[in-house]
């Protein structure tokens, strides 16, 4: 298994070559400004106390208050929460949202505890870092197996612990608590923004784009269904125990609601059922992991049949499989792009939260379709300029604006 921190800074590695990356800023972002390991106690049900681990890294503020969201998952790990916080920092710098970028992560598999366990846990976690975060100082959000729930649970245990209600300490809260208009399918929602960019840009029909989705979690299930909305047609879908294919298309909406009824996504009626690597191999128009990191490795890269990969998860492809992927002309949108509409419009929450002032959803996207485009098409551009693949084409423009802010401040 290939280590996530590792690779994050081989990515740094390779793009210091191609900007020239002042030696002392690239040795400054060797390491995460903090990094902390906390113990959270929980009382269970059963009455017993059972201590589990959290963490949370704030990697660079060099452009603003840290940013990034907190993973519920039995994988967590130091390294992945550390390498997850670099590519936060690259995501807000590619959407160019004034924030650095952290991350956070409790060693749990959260559909093992009760709803009153998983609240003690996520106000726990609170009262652990407490004192690290704020709204002008590390403003936390969801990620993988975190909800809406869940924030609401943390943004009140943090107004317990300070005394007064900061709202904007915490981003995709429940709309009535403060959270925005179309925060939930927010990431989903952008990354079919790049779709859309990305057809026009291939000349390609939607209604005869075959796409396969890894994943149907909140950005898996969303993408598929609005870029279904969008007349693109969805082949191939999975959750954690497996996937399903057809050739015909599936209604997004009728497998969720399967889903919901069944707790699994395979043996759906008229589908055959894959797994989840046979789903990254399929011969499909549009490969989109859109679940966990490192699924697509120097060891499946080569079997990869598709020539155009939109990165919704973070960090789905190894270092190593983004050489496989580049020289067999694969062209694939990095996450740090394709799953920023998520972070940015956490931003739109924060600035709201701070004015008291709230958009409708049709404001809110208004505001992120350019911003998603325009990121597309600048990260297109440098990458056919240097002749790199898109992610160094996008990391060439992200790394440098924090660097120039690092500079600006000195280190
Ligand atoms: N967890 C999401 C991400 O990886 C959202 C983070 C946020 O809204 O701060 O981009």
């Amino acid at each position: 298994m290939s280590d996530p921190y590792q690779n994050a800074m081989k990515q740094i590695d390779k793009i210091a070559k191609i900007i020239n990356l002042d030696p002392d800023i690239k040795e400054r972002l060797s390491e995460p400004d903090r990094v902390l390991t906390v113990a959270i106690p929980v009382k269970m049900d059963n009455g017993k106390i059972k201590v589990f681990t959290g963490f949370r890294s704030q990697y660079n503020n060099a452009r603003g208050p840290y940013k990034g969201g907190i993973r519920y998952h039995q994988n967590v790990s130091l390294s992945e929460v550390k390498a997850l916080s670099a590519w936060m920092t690259w995501k807000c710098s590619v959407a160019g949202i004034p924030y650095g970028g952290g991350k956070g992560g409790i060693i749990v598999n959260p559909k093992e505890l009760s709803i009153g366990e998983l609240e003690r846990l996520s106000r726990g976690y609170i009262r652990a870092i407490w004192q690290f975060i704020g709204s002008d100082v590390d403003v936390p959000a969801p990620d993988v197996n975190t909800t809406s729930q869940i924030m609401a649970w943390m943004v009140d245990e943090y107004a317990k612990l300070t005394g007064k209600l900061d709202l904007a300490v915490i981003t995709a809260k429940p709309l009535e608590i403060g959270g925005s208009q179309g925060r939930t399918e927010a990431t989903g929602q952008g990354g079919v923004y790049v779709l859309e960019a990305l057809a026009k840009e291939f000349k390609l029909k939607p209604s005869a784009t075959k796409i396969a989705v890894q994943g149907f979690g909140n950005v898996g299930y969303y993408f598929a269904l609005l870029a279904q909305k969008a007349g693109f047609k969805i082949v191939a879908l999975s959750d954690s125990r497996g996937g399903i294919y057809s050739e015909k298309g599936f209604d997004v909406e009728t497998v969720k609601k399967y889903k919901k009824e069944t707790g699994k996504i395979q043996d759906f009626k008229g589908a055959k059922n894959i797994t989840n690597d046979e789903l990254l191999e399929l011969p499909v128009t549009i490969l989109v992991p859109a679940a966990l990191e490192s699924v697509i490795t120097k060891d499946n890269a080569p079997k990869i049949k598709t020539k155009l990969i939109i990165e919704m998860a973070n960090g789905p492809i190894t270092p190593e499989a983004d050489v496989i992927l580049h020289d067999k002309k694969v062209l694939f949108v990095p996450d740090v792009l394709s799953n920023s509409g998520g972070v940015t419009v956490s931003y739109f929450e924060w600035v709201q939260n701070r004015m008291g002032y709230y958009w409708t959803k049709e404001e809110v996207f208004n505001k992120l379709k350019p911003i998603m485009v325009n990121a597309f098409k600048e990260g297109l551009t440098a990458a056919r300029k240097y002749n790199i693949d898109m992610r160094m084409g996008v990391y060439s423009l992200a790394v440098q604006k924090v660097a120039d802010a690092m500079k600006l401040k000195g280190i």
